[in-house]
């Protein structure tokens, strides 16, 4: 049994500076399976901070009682660097201000890393390959540079990411229903996780475009196993970005509801017992992400909406009107925004002011659609 706080001091790159990451290792070190849980990678993002807050005191009390049989590694606030970007009395977050990189993308090709190496070292047995590509990842992981603080951040979130069996980032959209992505071969776990945490969406891509956290730890398993059909390569990593609502659903009582319907997905996983926790629902069945709409303002605009989350609209509906701002017709010309699919509204903008190009509106629909290609991330 153990509840262990690590607190680990990373370097700046400019005197003075030093940032304090925190994180927990719970429950029995020598257990087989190991869960990660981080929550606001986009440091402007809340919700998912309180959500591990509450599920921290679940898993404290379920290590006292010995009822954990997995081990637990928990960021509750992945990313002290994004917390500090303050400007003008306005959090950011999103982004690396150094880099301008999305503090979501980019995360290392695993294949690149170590793939070239395992191909020689496989063999017949399931269990050995497992050893073997774990081994190699880890490996790997004291190799990578530790020059700037971005570095030395990205490589501990790295290092106990790559080794483990579940992989959930938490995240939040702006005015949102929960939703979750994912990867089409986790879709019938994803299920269940969706039944636990109330989804109104799961949504399946392979590869989203963007190096996104949670695609990139299953990513090497998948094609090191088409890489070499003749060998047995499991696929031992259930990873997801869930999306707990928008940014400003960040409320105690909710949170805490939400932590105890994550704990008991975990136990119906097996990774913890104990008397269940939390209210399982039933939850759509996932769809394919370029099924997905990103409704988008042809020009800048205030919104009005004429649609709420959980509506129901077909292709044609009228999604929000964009009064004009400027030019012939400003503040008395509303372009109607229409929906180009027949779905579920699962978000909308929380602010109305948007410019050329915003994403407006997320629909959930069930036929892929043929502007959804390529880089299937909204920024
Ligand atoms: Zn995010």
């Amino acid at each position: 049994m153990s509840f262990d706080k690590i607190s680990r001091q990373l370097a700046g790159d400019t005197p003075g500076r030093t940032t304090e990451l925190n994180y927990f290792r719970i429950g029995p070190a020598d257990a087989d399976k190991k869960v990660y849980l981080q929550a606001a990678l986009h440091a402007d993002e809340q919700p998912g901070i309180l959500v591990l807050h509450h599920l921290l005191q679940l898993l404290r009390d379920a290590d006292t009682a010995g009822e954990l049989n997995a081990r637990f590694v928990v960021f509750p606030m992945v990313n002290p660097l994004g917390m500090g970007d303050i400007e003008f009395g306005q959090h950011q977050g999103r982004y690396n201000r150094s880099t301008g990189v999305n503090h979501n993308r980019d995360w290392p090709v695993l294949y690149d890393a170590v793939g070239e190496e395992l191909l020689t070292k496989l063999g017949v047995d399931a269990d050995e390959n497992l050893r073997q590509i774990r081994a190699a990842l880890r490996n790997w992981v004291e190799t990578l540079p530790q020059v700037t603080a971005l570095d030395r951040w990205r490589q501990c979130l790295i290092g106990e990411a790559c080794d483990a069996d579940y992989v959930f980032d938490v995240h939040c959209d702006d005015d949102s229903l929960i939703h979750i992505f994912t990867l089409p071969q986790l879709a019938e776990n994803m299920q269940q996780l969706a039944n636990w945490t109330g989804a109104a969406a799961t949504l399946l891509a392979e590869d989203s475009g963007g190096g996104s956290f949670d695609e990139v730890w299953p990513a090497i398993w998948l094609r090191l196993a088409s890489e070499c059909p003749d060998k047995p390569v499991p696929l031992p990593v259930v990873s997801c970005t869930l999306e707990y609502r928008g940014r400003f659903d960040t409320f105690d009582e909710l949170n805490r509801r939400d932590a105890e319907n994550l704990y008991g997905y975990f136990q119906e996983q097996g990774l913890i017992g104990g008397k269940p926790v939390g209210q399982k629902q039933e939850a759509p069945t996932p769809t394919d992400l370029r099924a997905t709409e990103y409704l988008r303002a042809p020009q800048a605009g205030l919104l009005a909406y004429n649609v709420e989350l959980g509506d129901r609209v077909e292709k044609g509906d009228r999604i929000a009107d964009l009064i004009r701002l400027d030019g012939e017709g400003a503040f008395v010309e509303r372009i109607p925004l229409l929906a180009g699919t027949s779905g579920l509204v699962i978000s909308r903008k929380i602010t109305k002011y948007v410019w050329a190009n915003a994403n407006v509106c997320k629909i959930v629909g069930s036929e892929i659609l043929e502007s959804r290609s390529g880089n299937l991330l909204s920024d």
